[in-house]
């Protein structure tokens, strides 16, 4: 499928408004997980390059944080004109390096240009406030400022969102940005940077280094001193990782990290309606999304009644490639992935799980089958892990006490779901998880007004909603002594 715009197929680094190449030339492959076929060669950029787009935000930042917030605001809203604009071809392009089915990619193009759009109005919107004070000859007040550089290091999986939700709040607040997206999905990211440019935005004020070295670009990031700010999304242990780094140079960090999702289903429950959810928050893009339901938990009175709707559901999934009509399935994202569900499976099975539906891997693909596994167990190592891919585990209880154990049973606290109609055992059951969000009949509880983020080892900070903003601004205390 082409592109009806092929410049935004972009092979290189976007630093200072300018298109740049590796230092040493060094470029590197990005593949689609759906064919294996190679589809750009990119520049593999890394230290050099990285300190020249801290340099080149730092130019930037003065004028930037200049402006009046109505001024930032209009280049945000032309950007988020022209991703609009350009929903088919980001959507392809990201179908192409991600594999998510096309009309999902072309959700997460709306999706992603939603945070621009909000942004762009809450930026206008950074009241400070005005103290009354202890004291008769002062007067006491705050204004918001923006915390300067900030930098982004982003996942494949939402390869325009995760940049969007990071971006847009940061330079609505005023600050300039150096962005650092997944190795695995560069083209989505320059594309942005392609149509952030021609909507006008400064040279320096958004950048994006795209390299296979992370681990370098992120060192220089975290290192530099002029970066105030780092804003995370990834796994765990990265997330643990950079948080270190970043304790030198004492940088405000935002993390969204892990999850372990419970998605509990009570006898009370509206089946049909909670198969759906599982559906949308088990299997969507291929079970790789950080709030996807991790550990079904179903009460044994509709254990096996659940179980049937559920088996039935899922072989409606049409797995492929996701550029062909009717596919709603993509493959996973990379061989790691497919040997990490392997795994997985293959360990809950030898404990006891047993298959409903699916199990495997398509051979010689990074295709998974949608998958439904039952007589799950705590003991099991998928009760623990985030599977990110497609299959379900069941797990049997008995009370709801029991449920609430086994869903906080775990270090991570992002997304949790459950499936009820008793409405104080709603008030109960959503009080008591350990979680940031929490979805009550509901599958999908993502959007741009809402506080995403995650409580526990699943994150620091939100995104979204209007407390994403504040992620990028600094609270200043103004003392004024009157006569
Ligand atoms: P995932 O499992 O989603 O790939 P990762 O945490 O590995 O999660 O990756 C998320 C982002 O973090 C990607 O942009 C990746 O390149 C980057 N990353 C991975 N390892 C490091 C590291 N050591 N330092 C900085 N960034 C890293």
């Amino acid at each position: 499928m082409q592109l009806s715009d092929p410049s935004l197929l972009c092979h290189q680094s976007f630093i200072d408004g300018k298109w740049c190449d590796a230092a040493d030339g060094r470029q590197f492959t990005v593949y689609n997980p759906a064919t294996g076929e190679s589809l750009a060669e990119v520049a593999d950029c890394a230290q050099i390059e990285t300190e020249q787009a801290i340099r080149a935000a730092q130019e930037a930042l003065n004028e930037w944080r200049a402006l009046t917030a109505k001024v930032r605001a209009n280049y945000l809203r032309q950007w988020f004109e022209l991703i609009q604009a350009n929903q088919q071809d980001l959507a392809i392009l990201m179908t192409l390096e991600q594999g998510k089915a096309l009309t999902e990619a072309q959700g997460e193009v709306a999706y992603g240009a939603s945070f621009v759009e909000w942004f762009a109005e809450e930026g206008k919107r950074q009241y400070g406030e005005v103290i009354p004070a202890t004291n008769s000859k002062q007067r006491l007040l705050t204004i918001r400022q923006p915390i300067g550089v900030v930098a982004a290091i982003t996942p494949w999986n939402f390869p325009i969102a995760m940049i969007t939700r990071k971006a847009a709040p940061a330079l609505a607040a005023g600050c300039t940005m150096v962005i650092k997206p997944s190795e695995e999905t560069p083209l989505c990211a320059l594309a942005l940077a392609q149509l952030a440019d021609r909507a006008g935005i400064p040279a320096g004020v958004l950048n994006i280094v795209v390299g296979r070295d992370s681990k370098v670009i992120g060192e220089t990031l975290t290192s530099s001193s002029i970066v105030r700010k780092l804003s995370f999304t990834g796994s765990t242990p990265v997330g643990k990782f950079l948080l270190q780094q970043c304790a030198d140079t004492v940088k405000r960090t935002s993390m969204e990290l892990g999850g372990n999702a419970p998605f509990i289903v009570f006898d009370d429950a509206d089946l049909d309606k909670a198969v759906e959810g599982v559906l949308a928050s088990k299997y969507r893009n291929s079970g790789q999304t950080c709030v996807c339901a991790n550990r079904i938990l179903v009460q044994s009175g509709v254990y096996d009644a659940f179980c049937e709707k559920l088996v039935q559901a899922v072989q409606s999934f049409k797995l492929g490639n996701g550029l062909e009509p009717g596919v709603n399935m993509g493959p996973l994202i990379n061989q790691a992935a497919i040997d990490k569900v392997e795994l997985l499976v293959a360990q809950a099975i030898s404990a006891g799980a047993q298959v409903r539906l699916g199990g495997q891997a398509q051979t010689d693909s990074l295709f998974y089958q949608p998958t439904v596994l039952t007589e799950v167990s705590a003991e099991m190592d998928i009760f623990h892990h985030e599977i990110f891919g497609p299959v379900a585990p069941l797990v049997r209880f008995d009370s709801e006490q029991q449920a609430i154990e086994l869903a906080n049973h775990t270090p991570f606290g992002l997304a949790a779901y459950f499936y009820a109609r008793d409405m104080s055992r709603i008030w109960r059951v959503s009080e008591a998880l350990e979680y940031g969000m929490v979805g009550i009949n509901e599958g999908l509880i993502s959007n741009e007004v809402a506080p995403f983020g995650g409580v526990k080892e699943s994150g620091i900070g939100r995104e979204g909603s209007r407390h994403g903003i504040d992620e990028y601004s600094e609270i200043k205390y103004l003392c004024m002594s009157v006569d």
